[in-house]
């Protein structure tokens, strides 16, 4: 008899969970984040490494296996900006609408809005091994917001695959179809399967 792998999902952010858990459902057994737990200091310099520093954190605390997730805009004509800094691009404690703010004024002008969501899985053991993925979505930046859904960029994000709308114009489940972090999770079951 094989068993269903049990992960403890680092991230406490319900949306991210509800969405991990219909990716995940029957294949992977999704324990939430103790809520004792402190949240960890994303202080790493690459969506790999600040993954690692979540997942680690609560397998060390658990004693259960962990996954976490990290996810940037990488923006072209910014030279990837702003990438693994994308939660504080309009510095510490800026809300959403900041940040989306300041992405307009960088490409006021720019013809180049070729722009890319990347989204780092890893799920870290208490043997200290690992299993680490990525989902990439492309597509480009548009000069006004549209859209009420969704968080973050997604009301400036129009996706490749998409019709034209941006992510803040789709519903959930037509957004993470196609999304980075719809991709990397997929991803993750293909690996956890192999
Ligand atoms: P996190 O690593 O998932 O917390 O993402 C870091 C930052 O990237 C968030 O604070 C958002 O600004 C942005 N971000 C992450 N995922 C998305 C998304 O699916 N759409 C729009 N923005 C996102």
């Amino acid at each position: 008899m094989t068993t269903v792998p049990r992960l403890v999902c680092a991230s406490a952010n319900p949306d991210k969970v509800a969405e991990i858990e219909a990716i995940l459902a029957g294949v992977v057994e999704l324990l939430p984040r103790p809520a004792s737990l402190p949240d960890v200091v994303e202080d790493a310099e690459t969506l790999e490494g600040n993954a690692r520093l979540k997942a680690a954190a609560v397998c060390e605390a658990t004693g259960h296996a962990a996954v976490a997730d990290d996810t940037g805009l990488e923006v072209a004509a910014l030279g990837g900006a702003p990438g693994v800094r994308s939660a504080r691009y309009a510095g510490e404690g800026c809300s959403y609408a900041d940040n989306r703010r300041k992405l307009r004024r960088e490409m006021d002008g720019r013809a180049d809005r070729r722009a890319a969501f990347r989204t780092c899985v890893l799920v870290r053991y208490p043997d200290g091994s690992e299993v680490v993925v990525d989902g990439v979505c492309e597509g480009t930046i548009v000069d006004d917001e549209r859209g009420d859904g969704g968080f973050g960029y997604d009301a400036v994000f129009v996706p490749d695959d998409g019709d034209g709308r941006t992510f803040a114009e789709m519903s959930d489940a037509e957004k993470h179809s196609m999304s980075h972090r719809g991709r990397a999770f997929r991803n993750l079951l293909a690996a956890l399967t192999a």
